[in-house]
């Protein structure tokens, strides 16, 4: 077995990291195992994991079920093309997804990142106007603070600043952006929040095919919970100037604020949903952007009729069977009490970072606890002070933040609060 320095050292020589840099002495831990919510290090150390792996991994990891269906479905098949061919984890799959988004929901393209889900819904949105002859539809509205992941489409509807548009000027469309949407979530109503939102749909409508944003929970972009009463007035304002709503849910899909998809708590449907991240509990990567039965209709109804997009690994059959088995795993449990559960114990044990100097805001909604910093982290002292106490947190910026998988029992998740304190405490 090599050591662990070993690998470090190996990793160092050719590896590119996500937003790292590409020749990189950042502190770096080597992973040899992940079981519930435990990951063992190489060197033996056993981290709680506070990230769900970025949202993912929501049953834990090494759930017997998920393994169970994916070595079930290696030993059918591991892929085919979608073009032509069909297949049952693939139909079961868009069937399940049909059945329990909301209702206008009635068709599943399936996309293999959740950034592709974006580019997706970006084009369905595009060819919806194109085929009712009015392609100068074309430009999106999004809001400051969002995050659509890293390919050029999604980044373009990313926060500018966050996503250092200044960086790639001429290769990124340039759409419009309006504030971030609020109040915050348990905040009163404010009747102008939609202000800045009004006014780009009164002047761009005329240009514009779809309005894009996270519904109730702002993740990458910041981690913020804005008021279920922003998205009712959205709704009813793409209505009225024929704009499409598209939801980006996949951060927040699959129970993580509280509600199956974040879009019920405002009772809201959009014209164009992506899911993602915890779509196979974190075991493979799949996503998917779902679209309304008059959106599918009208491409389908004029030139050129198809819808222009078909990844090579598009329906994987594996990745299909672990998302099957991952929201049959979801939907049996209860899971709404696990994330209650979470949340009150995380507003109780994030609740003394308020008295902290360093700290500029707590929050919680559902299975994420947020504590919002004056000033951004030093990863290179934080990242290894929160190994040193057991957990495994990827703060970014200002904000320290945690969405453990639901399974994690309270013990633990004190061991997770415990440390944000205790670390915070000291910087
Ligand atoms: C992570 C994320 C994406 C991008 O998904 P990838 O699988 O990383 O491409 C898009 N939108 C939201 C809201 C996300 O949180």
């Amino acid at each position: 077995m090599p050591s662990r320095d070993d690998l470090i050292a190996r990793d160092r020589r050719c590896v590119i990291h996500p937003y790292a840099a590409p020749i990189s002495t950042a502190p770096l831990f080597a992973v040899e195992r992940a079981e519930g919510v435990r990951l063992t290090l190489t060197d033996g150390r056993e981290l709680i994991d506070g990230t769900s792996s970025w949202w993912a991994a929501i049953h834990g990891y090494a759930h017997p079920a998920l393994t169970a269906a994916v070595s079930d479905q290696l030993g059918r098949m591991s892929h085919v093309m979608f073009g032509g061919l069909t297949h049952e984890p693939a139909v079961a799959l868009c069937e399940t997804l049909v059945a329990i988004t909301p209702e206008p929901l009635t068709r599943v393209f399936l996309a293999d990142s959740g950034s592709v889900a974006v580019e997706v819904a970006i084009k369905l949105a595009l060819q919806f106007f194109i085929a009712q002859g009015q392609p100068e539809k074309r430009r999106l509205i999004s809001v400051l603070g969002g995050y659509h992941g890293d390919t050029f489409g999604a980044m373009a509807v990313t926060d500018p600043v966050n996503g250092m548009h200044h960086l790639f000027r001429g290769a990124l469309a340039q759409h419009l952006f309006a504030a971030a949407p609020g109040p915050a979530f348990d905040a009163p109503w404010s009747p102008d929040a939609l202000g800045s939102m009004a006014a780009l749909l009164e002047q761009h409508a005329h240009e514009v095919a779809a309005v894009i944003l996270e519904p109730i929970a702002q993740n990458a972009g910041g981690m913020r919970f804005y008021h279920p009463q922003y998205l009712r007035e959205l709704r009813a304002l793409c209505d009225r100037h024929g704009v499409l709503l598209i939801l980006d849910e996949i951060a927040t899909n699959f129970g993580r604020t509280g509600e199956l998809f974040a879009c019920q708590h405002a009772g809201v449907a959009p014209d164009i949903m992506c899911l993602g991240k915890a779509l196979t509990g974190g075991t493979m990567t799949l996503a998917a952007a779902l679209c309304t039965e008059r959106v599918a209709e009208t491409i389908a109804g004029s030139e050129p009729r198809v819808f222009m997009h078909g990844p090579t690994f598009m329906g994987n059959p594996l990745a299909c069977s672990a998302a099957l088995a991952s929201i049959r795993l979801l939907l049996g449990s209860s899971w709404r009490a696990r994330v209650a559960a979470i949340e009150a114990q995380l507003l109780r044990e994030l609740a003394p970072c308020r008295a902290l100097d360093a700290v500029a805001d707590v929050r919680v909604l559902g299975a994420i606890g947020v504590v919002e910093l004056k000033q951004p982290v030093d990863m290179a002292r934080v990242q290894p002070a929160f190994v040193e106490r057991g957990v495994w947190l990827r703060p970014f910026g200002k904000l320290v933040y945690t969405m453990p998988p639901y399974i994690i029992e309270p013990a633990d998740l004190s061991r997770i609060s415990e440390a944000i304190v205790g670390v915070l405490s000291e910087v």
